[in-house]
């Protein structure tokens, strides 16, 4: 039995829908993906609060809200190949793999990416995800192009490799700015080009990379 299903319609309902999602394939995905399994046993309770929350190395699992946003402007029918830069705890790579045909992971840190493989392998049994250590702020070159990028680390600029690396058509999301002011910024490719437009304000913790921020 799923203890945590009344809160998980609450928080899909409060925090999801009442802030304008609308897009029902991420709606779905919201309230499927077990977010508690996520988190440390000790924080489970707060799991479907509005907040982040700690996850080891200095790093968080991103706020409900913020996860619904960025994949919603990834605007993913089902057919995508996508590359997440930041696996983080491993949930918004689920809600991604829910939704998407194949999800390309990567992670700085080993640790943190080797907890989210073994919950995302083991315990919710995904297919559709290849995962990487390393750099993300360089990509993945040998599997792009790819039809969707999402960042879910604040960079100074959008790396160029990623512009490089997505398709004709592509959507980007990625946090833009400095450690404290953080914009999230959505591009669409179009004829090689990158076509920006602002989001909102956000606060996540930095990129540390070649195209990021230095250690
Ligand atoms: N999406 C994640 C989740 O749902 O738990 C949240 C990720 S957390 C806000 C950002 C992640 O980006 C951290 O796990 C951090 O280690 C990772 N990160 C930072 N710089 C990176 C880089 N250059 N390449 C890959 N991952 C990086």
């Amino acid at each position: 039995m799923d203890i945590y299903r009344t809160a998980r319609e609450r928080m899909v309902e409060t925090q999801i829908k009442m802030r304008g999602i609308k897009d029902d394939k991420v709606i779905k995905a919201m309230l499927k993906v077990p977010r508690h399994l996520f988190v440390e046993e000790a924080l489970r309770d707060q799991a479907y609060g509005d907040f982040p929350l700690p996850i080891g190395e200095g790093q968080t699992i991103s706020q409900p809200y913020i996860v619904a946003l960025m994949t919603e402007a990834l605007e993913l029918k089902g057919t995508e190949r996508v590359l997440e830069v930041g696996t983080g705890s491993g949930y918004q790579t689920a809600i991604l793999a829910e939704i998407a045909l194949w999800v390309y992971t990567i992670e700085k840190y080993p640790t943190l990416q080797e907890r989210a493989k073994r919950i995302l392998l083991q315990e919710l049994n995904y297919r559709n995800i290849t995962f990487k250590i390393g750099d993300g702020s360089l990509g993945w070159k040998e599997a792009s192009p790819f039809d969707a990028i999402i960042v879910t680390a604040a960079s100074p600029q959008i790396p160029p490799p990623l512009i490089e690396q997505l398709a004709e058509g592509g959507r980007i999301v990625i946090p833009v700015g400095d450690a404290f002011s953080q914009m999230l910024v959505k591009g669409v490719k179009k004829g090689g080009l990158l076509h920006t437009k602002n989001l909102e304000p956000v606060r996540f913790v930095k990129l540390i990379g070649a195209y990021g921020f230095k250690e």
